[in-house]
Formats: C-alpha cells, structure tokens, sequence
C-alpha cells in the first residue's frame, strides 16, 4: 500500500490522505481522491487511476473527481470505475454530480465519464475481493471503511471501531489518527482503548502538519512509503474460489 498524501482536512504540507493498493508495482486501486490526488498518482505512477474506493463525500477525499471529469470529458480515455458505497450515491450526486450543465457547450453528464459501481458490504475488483463496512464519521451510513481479507482494513475517517476491527485478526490496519479526540476522527487517547494485539498492527494516517512530536512513538504512515501487506485470504481471490468451487 502507498500513501500518496497522509494530513487531514487542513494539512497543506502531507497533502490529503489516499492511499494507492499496488500490485507487483502497478496500480490496482485508489482509495479517496481528495484535492492534488491526481497530479500526486500522476507523478508517483506516471499513470491515472483506472479504480478508486470512495469512503466518504466529504471534500478531503473527492474534490478532485471535478478536475477528474473535465480531463475524461474532453479525452477518449476508458471509462474509470468509481466504487461507491450505496448509501453514499445520493450525497454524491447532490454534492458534486448536480451541478447545471458540466460542460458549457451542453451534452455531458456527470455520470458519463465514471462507471459507478453501488457497492454494500463488499465488491470483486481485479480478482479481488473487498469488505466495505460502516465507520463512525458524522453521520449513520456516511462513512466506510475498506478490507481485503488477510491483507489490510483501511479505516477511512472514523472514531474508533474495535467492532468492526474484531472481524480481522491479523490484517495491517491503516487507522484515522487526530492528536486530540473529537466527535469525528479518533484522538491518540482512544487507541489506548484498542487492546495491544490490533494497536501494534496499526499505521496512522490523517494527522496535521505540525503532529510528529504528539505521534512520537507510534508507526505513522509517510506519504511516498510502501507498506508491504500479507497475500489476501484465497477465499477473498477469485483464484481461491475457483479451487474451493472446482
Ligand atoms: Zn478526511
Ligand atoms: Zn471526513
């Protein structure tokens, strides 16, 4: 897994957190696409993204899905595929996709340049299959979390989730950090409440420009920095079902 920015919502320096899932070295999903995401997977993978996760609407993690579309609009580039959580597609489509006439000539829609993909709890992309679960950020059913068995739990923005963290017993854990607590993200003093076996798998990403000092002593995530992960589960490889079904 490479990070391609790590800050949270005002962070201007660690640039806004998305994370690219590699495989052999190529790109095989993004996950958020806040503002610069683009430029930053373009110089980083000398590549566009071809799949991205949306785990919530909020502006840090989709911003540059405006800029994304006019690149697609006036290119015949294939269609990228946008998996986006079912509950998340009516706020999508009334924050960003409801602007009057995209294209000042006329004839383009939002819609027709992304494959929109509702996905619940989970979804095969590449083979692969991911678990997308609720988190706790704002609002019931407003932000979700992305896993692939075996592998990985990204935790997106979210106060802490020892509930759904229960399910992955050995994963790497990406986790939302916030030096203090607060009712949207999860403050250093909450993951003293995750008990020793899930906080020494985590990595923290979401922090502020000026937090190095307050995360002394915990493993951070830098943008640029691969985070090598276990081979998924075979029930979660389309591989694995195959020759469970055989
Ligand atoms: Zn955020
Ligand atoms: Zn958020």
């Amino acid at each position: 897994m490479r990070f391609l920015g790590v800050g949270n919502a005002i962070s201007k320096r660690l640039g806004s957190s998305c994370a690219v899932l590699l495989q052999q070295g190529k790109p095989l999903l993004l996950i958020d696409i806040g503002p610069d995401t683009l430029s930053r997977f373009g110089l980083a993978l000398a590549a566009q993204p071809e799949a991205v996760f949306i785990t919530h609407a909020h502006l840090d993690h989709i911003a540059d899905l405006e800029p994304w579309f006019y690149q697609l609009a006036f290119a015949e580039s294939k269609w990228p595929r946008l998996y986006v959580p079912a509950s998340l597609v009516p706020i999508l489509q009334r924050r960003v996709a409801d602007f009057p006439n995209w294209v000042a000539e006329g004839g383009r829609n939002f819609w027709d340049v992304f494959q929109l993909i509702p996905v619940s709890e989970s979804f095969w992309h590449a083979g692969l299959r991911f678990d997308v679960f609720a988190v706790r950020h704002h609002a019931p059913n407003a932000a979700f979390g992305l896993a692939l068995p075996g592998s990985f739990v990204y935790s997106g923005d979210t106060r802490p989730i020892p509930d759904q963290l229960a399910a992955y017993p050995r994963e790497t854990i990406f986790h939302d950090v916030s030096v203090r607590s607060n009712p949207s993200h999860t403050g250093l003093a909450d993951l003293d409440n995750y008990h020793a076996a899930i906080r020494d798998r985590l990595w923290l990403y979401h922090y502020g420009d000026d937090d190095a000092r307050a995360l002394a002593g915990w493993r951070v995530v830098n943008a640029g920095t691969d985070v090598p992960l276990a081979a998924p589960d075979p029930a979660a490889t389309s591989a694995g079902m195959l020759a469970w079904t055989a």
